[in-house]
């Protein structure tokens, strides 16, 4: 079963709640390492997104990414706006007049939204950031499809990467951000990026996995 454009809209609906559900973690991870303000920007966000998505809903896959990318760009202040806004903006492009996402198009648009936040945030692997949860999370979509697994374990597996690379995040020391201010003190937290970017993927295999 592909994802349609009625799942696009639950998976949205979803990572607002979750995010809203996580304000207060989101913004206690950010509060050693940032400025306390993490969880507060993605739910101002994706409320922001609820508003607009019932304009977009029966159009197509790609519409529905595209207008949370632009509404992210416009209503998140902080680094987080720009970057889930790019990720979201080449998403919709990718998935444009689509109405069912197969696997290969799951692992094209996390390929896309993660070059998005590279281009964007000039971030690799490594540097304690959401691309370490996105990474991990593109590398077990692309061999969950070579491998045939269905799309349902495609997206439970990414998910479960992307918790991983979020947890790796932790030793790392951070030279992207915020974070990277902190220079050895970055040490020993949890990057709230890539908790947020883990939320967002578990979401999706919750909704339409
Ligand atoms: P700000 O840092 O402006 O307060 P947020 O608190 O909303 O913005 O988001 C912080 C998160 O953004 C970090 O935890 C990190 O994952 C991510 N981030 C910051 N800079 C970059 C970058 N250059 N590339 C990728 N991700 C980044
Ligand atoms: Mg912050």
């Amino acid at each position: 079963m592909p994802i349609t454009t009625e799942d696009t809209v639950r998976w949205i609906n979803q990572v607002a709640l979750v995010l809203h559900e996580n304000r207060e973690f989101l913004t206690q991870l950010d509060s050693p390492i940032g400025d306390a303000d993490h969880g507060i920007n993605m739910d101002r966000g994706f409320k922001a997104v609820l508003e607009k998505l019932p304009t977009v809903a029966a159009i197509d896959i790609g519409s529905i990414l595209k207008t949370v990318g632009t509404t992210l760009v416009s209503t998140v202040g902080g680094a987080s706006g720009p970057l889930y806004g790019t990720a979201f903006l080449r998403a919709g492009m990718a998935t444009s007049g689509k109405h069912e996402l197969y696997e290969a198009d799951v692992v094209n648009l996390l390929e896309v939204a993660l070059e998005g936040v590279k281009a964007r945030g000039k971030a690799q692997p490594g540097e304690k950031t959401m691309v370490d949860a996105l990474t991990p999370a593109l590398a077990a979509a692309k061999e969950a499809e070579a491998q045939n697994l269905g799309l349902s374990e495609l997206l439970r597996r990414a998910s479960e990467a992307a918790e991983k690379g979020m947890k790796a995040t932790i030793p790392m020391l951070a030279t992207k951000g915020r974070a990277s201010y902190l220079g050895e003190r970055s040490i020993g937290h949890q990057d709230p990026g890539a908790t947020s970017s883990w939320l967002i993927l578990k979401a999706l295999a919750d909704t339409c996995g």
